[in-house]
């Protein structure tokens, strides 16, 4: 058992697109279900929950009935706007069954860099968290540029759900993927990979072993999530990163059993 994860009260869930889309572009529907009674059932335990949810690309593809994304960046970012609120609809009616409300919080990068917009954004956080109101959060996509003095993107959701974490001092994030935790290798490539139950250091091995640049996982895969980890890392928050196809999971991992990779200081 964990016992660093027995004081936890505020929670931030990270869930990947692989987690709420199926490989035939068709929301997945069991999970996000099963996401919204998971979370509602802590909820009513008195946890505090944001939830971090990916998709509304997905989510858009499948409304227009395309199969593959557009390669105009103006034309994903519409496909984004369009399936964000069918995202948001999906959740509103799946928490609904539980009786939990939502609240929809879209956020670009400026929240680092700016006081005013990080303030913002804290309160509202704080005030729909004391409210027992699940925040379910996505960047904003139509908005985020990627421009030399005015950088707005966070990279990947990885990123921000540890920049949502560090900014409500959440005690964990659990960041559900679709591999069981971090490896001693790539497991896809290397079947003798070991998981490694608990890290508390970031080091160069580690970053060694998640791949570096230019890997096939440039963006998100393993480099990103230790990044997101080091975040939580440096202001002594607790990091799980757990396989997310039975977000049921997150119960386990409440609970301390020793299920994926932990990534703590607090332990020794
Ligand atoms: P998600 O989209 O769920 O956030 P990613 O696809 O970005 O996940 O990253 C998960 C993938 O990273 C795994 O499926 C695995 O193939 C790859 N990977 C590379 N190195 C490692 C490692 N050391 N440990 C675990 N997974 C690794």
């Amino acid at each position: 058992m964990r016992k660093t994860l027995s004081t936890v009260k505020r929670v931030v869930v990270k869930v990947g697109t692989s987690s709420l889309v199926l490989k035939n572009g068709k929301l997945n529907l069991k999970s996000i279900d099963q996401l919204a009674f998971v979370l509602t059932a802590l909820v009513n335990q008195d946890y505090e929950v944001i939830l971090v949810s990916s998709g509304a690309i997905g989510a858009g593809l499948q409304s227009l009935g395309l199969t593959s994304r557009p390669s105009t960046i103006a034309k994903q970012q519409a496909i984004a706007a369009i399936g964000q609120s069918e995202l948001i609809k999906t959740y509103s009616q799946r928490f609904e069954n539980y009786n939990q409300q939502i609240a929809q919080v879209l956020m670009t990068r400026d929240v680092v860099d700016f006081p005013e917009s990080r303030k913002n954004v804290i309160n509202t956080l704080d005030e729909l968290l004391k409210m027992g109101i699940i925040p379910i959060v996505n960047e904003n996509d139509s908005v985020a540029v990627e421009e030399l003095d005015h950088q707005t993107k966070f990279g990947d959701n990885d990123q921000l759900s540890a920049i949502v974490s560090q900014l409500t001092k959440a005690d964990l994030l659990i960041m559900l993927s679709d591999i069981d935790g971090f490896y001693t290798n790539n497991p896809q490539t290397d079947p003798d990979a070991k998981l490694y139950t608990q890290i508390n250091k970031i080091t160069a091995d580690l970053k060694k072993a998640a791949g570096g640049e230019g890997s096939r996982f440039g963006t998100g895969g393993m480099a990103s999530k230790l990044k997101a980890a080091q975040r939580i890392l440096d202001y002594s928050g607790q990091m799980v990163l757990a396989n997310g196809e039975e977000p049921s999971i997150i119960f386990d991992i409440i609970e301390g059993k020793t299920i994926g990779s932990l990534f703590s200081n607090k332990i020794k």
